[in-house]
C-alpha cells in the first residue's frame, strides 16, 4: 500500500480546498461553513521520485456544528490509524484559535512526522504574517494558497523530504 499522507485541522482552514487541488479534480466537498458529512477521500500524488495518497480527514462522519473538537477528534484517529506523515493546516487569516493549540497538542501524542502548513496566503503580505504560528511547536510554517494556487511545490518538497 502507498503512505497515506493526512491533511489534519480545525474546520475551515482549507483542507478539502487544498486536497481539490492537489487531487486536480473537485473530490472533496469544499463548504463556507463548518460541518460537511461525507466519506473518507484520498487521490494519489506523484512528485520527485515519490509516489503516496494524499487524504482529506476532515468532516468524516456526522460533524456536530457545536462541537468542532468531536471533527478533529475524527481526523486524529484516521491519523493513528493510517497516516505515514500529517500535514497539519491552519488559516493565516484568522491566525492561532483555541482549537488549532488543541490540535498541535494532540499530534505531538500520536509520533508522526508532521508538516505545518498555513493556507489562505493569497498574497505575499499574508504570507508574511505566519511566523505567529511557530508558537504551536511545528517550526516555521509552510505558506501556500489553495485559493491562488501558490505552494503546491514547496509542500511536496517537504512530503518527498519527510515521508
Ligand atoms: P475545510 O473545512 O478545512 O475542509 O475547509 P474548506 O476547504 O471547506 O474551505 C473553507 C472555506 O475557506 C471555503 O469558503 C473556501 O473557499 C475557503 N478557502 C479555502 N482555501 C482558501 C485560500 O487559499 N484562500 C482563501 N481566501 N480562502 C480559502
Ligand atoms: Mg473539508
Amino acid at each position: 500500500a502507498l503512505p497515506i499522507v493526512a491533511i489534519v485541522g480545525r474546520p475551515n482552514v482549507g483542507k478539502s480546498s487544498l486536497f481539490n487541488w492537489l487531487a486536480g479534480r473537485r473530490i472533496s466537498i469544499v463548504d463556507p461553513t463548518a460541518g460537511v458529512t461525507r466519506d473518507r477521500v484520498s487521490t494519489v500524488v506523484e512528485h520527485g521520485g515519490r509516489v503516496w495518497e494524499i487524504m482529506d480527514t476532515g468532516g468524516i462522519g456526522i460533524v456536530d456544528v457545536d462541537d468542532l473538537s468531536a471533527d478533529v477528534d475524527r481526523q486524529i484517529q484516521l491519523a493513528i490509524e493510517s497516516a505515514a506523515l500529517v500535514v497539519f493546516m491552519v488559516d493565516v487569516r484568522e491566525g492561532i484559535v483555541p482549537l488549532d493549540q488543541d490540535v498541535a497538542a494532540r499530534l505531538r501524542t500520536i509520533n508522526k512526522p508532521v508538516i505545518l502548513v498555513a493556507n489562505k496566503a493569497d498574497t505575499e503580505k499574508l504570507g508574511q504574517q505566519a511566523g505567529e504560528f511557530c508558537k504551536l511547536g511545528y517550526g516555521e510554517p509552510l505558506c501556500v494558497s489553495a485559493d491562488q494556487k501558490l505552494g503546491k511545490d514547496e509542500l511536496f518538497d517537504a512530503v518527498v523530504e519527510k515521508l
